[in-house]
C-alpha cells in the first residue's frame, strides 16, 4: 500500500540516510544512495526533443561482465539503482540485469522506460520478481491523444493486471514533462494516465536548448497552477507527485558538486559522468569505467578532482536543474549549518516521507 502523502522528490531527500549524510559532512569517503545507469543508447523511439540524440549514435549498450564487475562494487553498500536509456526493457539481458542487480545487493531497484516492451511476458516476470518501480514517460500527448499514447496506456492497464493478479510489489508510475503551451492538456491526459492503473503521476520540466552551451528548462509559466487545478479536478485517492522545488527561480548556490557523490550516473559507454543531465558530455565525464574499476573507483583521485572543481559558477548544467545540482545547493546549506555548530538540525529527514527513499 503506497503511502499518498510520500514524495517521490524533495532536495530533502539526499540526505534521508543520517549515517551518509553525516559521513559526508565529516569528509568521510560514501558510497552513493542510487546508481543511475544507462543500459543502452539504443531507444524505440526518436523524440525530437531528446537530450541525447546525437550522443546516442553510437548505439552501445552495457554487457553483463561490466555490470556484474560494477554492481559487485556497488551492489553491497548502495541500494538504490535507476536503470535507463535509451529504452532498457529492448535490451535482450534485461531480465538477467535486474536479476544480477538484485543478487550483487541492490534493495530498490527503479526502471525509467517510454513503455518499451513491458507487455512482453518475459519484460513483465522480470518486472513483477526483481523490480521495486517503473516509470514511463509518456509522450505525444500535446496536441491530442495519439495512437501511440493510447497504446501506451493500454500496456500500462496490462501490467497493472499482473501486478493485481499476482501480488507483485511492483509500483507503476507515469511521468509527464510540462512547458506552457502544454498546459491545457494536462487534465485531460493526466485523467486517462490514472484510469489506467497508475500507482503515481510524477510532473516534470521539459528542457531545450540540449545542443547549446546551456540548456535550461522552457517556459514553465502558469505550469504549477495548472497543475493544481487538476489535483482539484482529479479523484481523492489520485497520487500526483510535483517536484516543486525543481520550477523553483531560487538560484542554486554550491561551491562542490555534492550531490553526485549520493547519486551517480553511469553512461552506456561504461564511463561515470557529473550527472544525468549532461551525461556523454565530454566536459562532465569523470572516469572511464572500461579503463578503472576497481573496489576504489569512486575515490579515484581524478573523479574527485573533477567533483572538487564543479561548483554553481561553472556547471553549465545548472539551468535544467536537474537532481545534482538541486541536492548540491541543499548540502552546502547542510555544510553551513553544520560549521556553525548547530548539528542535529536538517538532516536525516524520516525516509517515511519519500517514496523509494533509496531512488534519489
Ligand atoms: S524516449 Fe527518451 S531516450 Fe528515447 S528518443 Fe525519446 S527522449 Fe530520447
Amino acid at each position: 500500500m503506497i503511502n499518498g502523502q510520500a514524495k517521490i522528490f524533495a532536495p530533502s531527500k539526499v540526505a534521508h540516510d543520517p549515517q551518509r549524510i553525516k559521513a559526508y559532512l565529516d569528509g568521510e569517503q560514501i558510497f552513493p544512495v542510487t546508481m543511475e545507469l544507462d543500459l543502452t543508447q539504443l531507444c524505440t523511439r526518436s523524440c525530437p526533443g531528446c537530450p541525447y540524440c546525437s550522443a546516442r549514435k553510437p548505439g552501445l549498450t552495457l554487457q553483463l561482465p561490466f555490470l556484474d564487475r560494477l554492481f559487485s562494487v556497488l551492489g553491497p553498500h548502495t541500494p538504490g539503482l535507476v536503470l535507463t536509456g535509451g529504452e532498457p526493457t529492448i535490451v535482450p539481458h534485461f531480465p538477467e540485469t535486474v536479476a544480477l542487480a538484485r543478487k550483487k545487493g541492490f534493495r530498490e531497484i527503479a526502471i525509467i522506460s517510454n513503455g518499451g516492451y513491458i507487455d512482453h511476458a518475459d519484460i513483465q516476470d522480470a518486472l513483477l520478481e526483481y523490480v521495486t518501480s517503473i516509470r514511463v514517460s509518456l509522450y505525444d500527448w500535446q496536441d491530442e491523444d495519439s495512437e501511440y499514447f493510447i497504446h501506451t496506456l493500454k500496456k500500462l492497464e496490462g501490467l497493472r493486471y499482473r501486478v493485481e493478479k499476482e501480488g507483485s510489489e511492483l509500483q507503476i508510475g507515469a511521468s509527464m514533462l510540462t512547458r506552457t503551451e502544454r498546459n491545457h492538456r494536462y487534465q485531460t491526459v493526466g485523467l486517462r494516465a490514472l484510469n489506467s492503473g497508475i500507482d503515481w503521476l510524477y510532473f516534470h520540466p521539459y528542457c531545450i536548448d540540449w545542443d547549446r552551451e546551456r540548456p535550461t528548462q522552457a517556459d514553465q509559466t502558469g505550469v504549477l497552477e495548472t497543475i493544481e487545478q487538476f489535483k482539484e479536478a482529479s479523484p481523492q485517492d489520485a497520487n500526483i507527485q510535483v517536484p516543486y522545488e525543481r520550477y523553483s527561480k531560487k538560484p542554486l548556490i554550491f561551491e562542490k558538486l555534492h550531490g553526485s557523490h549520493f547519486l551517480i550516473q553511469v553512461g552506456a559507454n561504461g564511463v561515470n559522468y557529473a550527472g544525468p543531465e549532461c551525461k556523454y558530455e565530454d566536459d562532465a565525464e569523470l572516469l572511464d569505467l572500461n579503463e578503472y574499476l576497481e573496489d576504489d573507483f569512486l575515490w579515484h583521485p581524478q573523479r574527485l578532482k573533477r567533483l572538487g572543481e564543479i561548483n554553481s559558477n561553472n556547471y553549465r548544467f545548472i539551468g535544467t536543474k536537474h537532481r545534482p545540482p538541486v541536492f548540491s545547493d541543499y548540502v552546502q546549506k547542510l555544510i553551513s549549518i553544520y560549521q556553525d555548530g548547530k548539528t542535529g538540525e536538517g538532516f536525516g529527514e524520516s525516509s517515511d516521507h519519500f517514496l523509494d527513499p533509496s531512488i534519489i
